[in-house]
């Protein structure tokens, strides 16, 4: 082997090894999933070296399951029971508070198409029961009893209701505060890169490593299709849509999105995704747009500097809010 061979092989050698090593290297992400709140979640870490993360992501998990406890209406020892079963300013955690802060927010910001307070007309229609069914009309008026613009308020960090058979239930809004919770613990952890999804509610943190997150938004009556995706970091995506818990009943589908007006489920929305920093926000705000349909949830998004989002109503026809459409993909 004459010398130029041998330097030849050797720093051929060294490439291969280095090139081996740095395959090795490679970012492999960390997936895990839970059953929570309902739906599966999905937590995805993909910094280099993921896999110690794993800690992190288990204390997210757990961080998930104990918002989803205190805010159930169906545990009796947790705060949305206590403040349904209370006559008296009740004190609540902190958790518990913030997520209220944010509900009444969006209350206030649609007219109370979001309202915390349907408590007893969300058991009567018996969505989360697993056995829904239509009610009857008299049942409906006597479960919107008390509810309204001003039938809650936080004073002195407690929560006030006006009227004290007033049921709170926060569905609307806990998912996306638990997916906010989480992101929180992977940040928390040093995490730069990751994704939280509850059952296409999710939240982003950081880019997809150097480039933008593709969010697809599901088509609200092909499933397993994408309407349209998103390219994003560092936000909240979250769906409300009508296609997510229904029953039919004589011919007529229900579903689990009311208007607290009238006390039926809202009728003006297929679906409505909202994008903002927080997942908390956006889920409310997916609610009130989805409850005060097209034109008036439009014009909800359009003034509301912290939240984009698209529209699909109820014939099929598709409105997107002005900050959206430089970052929306049609198919
Ligand atoms: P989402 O899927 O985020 O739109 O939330 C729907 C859930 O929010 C329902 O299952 C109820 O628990 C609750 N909800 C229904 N209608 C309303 C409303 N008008 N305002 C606030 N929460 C509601
Ligand atoms: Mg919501």
């Amino acid at each position: 082997m004459t010398r130029t061979t041998a330097i030849f092989f050797l720093f051929a050698f060294l490439f291969l090894a280095i090139f081996a090593l740095r395959r090795e290297e490679a970012p492999s992400p960390l997936t895990r999933t839970q059953m929570l709140m309902g739906t599966v979640v999905e937590i995805r870490v993909l910094d280099d070296g993921a896999g110690r993360y794993r800690q992190a992501v288990s204390a997210a998990f757990a961080e998930m399951l104990r918002i989803e406890k205190l805010m159930s209406p169906h545990l009796p020892e947790s705060d949305i029971s206590r403040i349904s079963a209370a006559t008296k300013p009740v004190e609540v955690s902190a958790e518990t508070l913030e997520v209220l802060q944010t509900a009444l927010l969006v209350a206030a910001a649609s007219d109370g198409a979001f309202d915390a307070g349907l408590g007893r007309l969300i058991r009567l229609w018996g969505f989360a029961e697993g056995e829904p069914a239509l009610p009857s009309a008299d049942a409906i008026t006597l479960a919107l009893e008390g509810v309204g613009p001003n039938s809650l308020k936080i004073e002195a960090d407690k929560i006030h209701k006006l009227f004290p058979r007033l049921a709170v239930d926060l569905g609307g809004v806990a998912k996306g505060y638990a997916i906010d919770r989480a992101i929180d613990i992977l940040a928390a952890a040093g995490i730069k890169h990751a994704t939280v999804n509850a059952g296409g509610d999710m939240r982003l943190l950081g880019d997809r490593s150097g480039s933008l997150w593709r969010i697809g938004i599901q088509h609200p009556r092909q499933p397993g299709q994408i309407l349209a995706s998103l390219n994003l970091a560092d936000r909240a995506v979250v769906t409300s849509g009508d296609y997510e818990r229904t029953f039919e009943q004589e011919g007529v589908r229900y579903h689990h999105i009311l208007d607290p007006r009238s006390g039926y489920p809202a009728a003006g929305c297929q679906s409505v995704t909202v994008v903002a920093r927080k997942a908390a926000y956006a889920d409310a705000m997916a609610t009130a747009v989805f409850v005060l349909g097209p034109e008036r949830g439009l014009f909800l998004l359009q003034n509301s500097p912290r939240a984009e989002g698209m529209i699909v109503a109820a014939d099929g026809s598709v409105k997107v809010s002005t900050g959206l459409q430089e970052v929306i993909v049609w198919p």
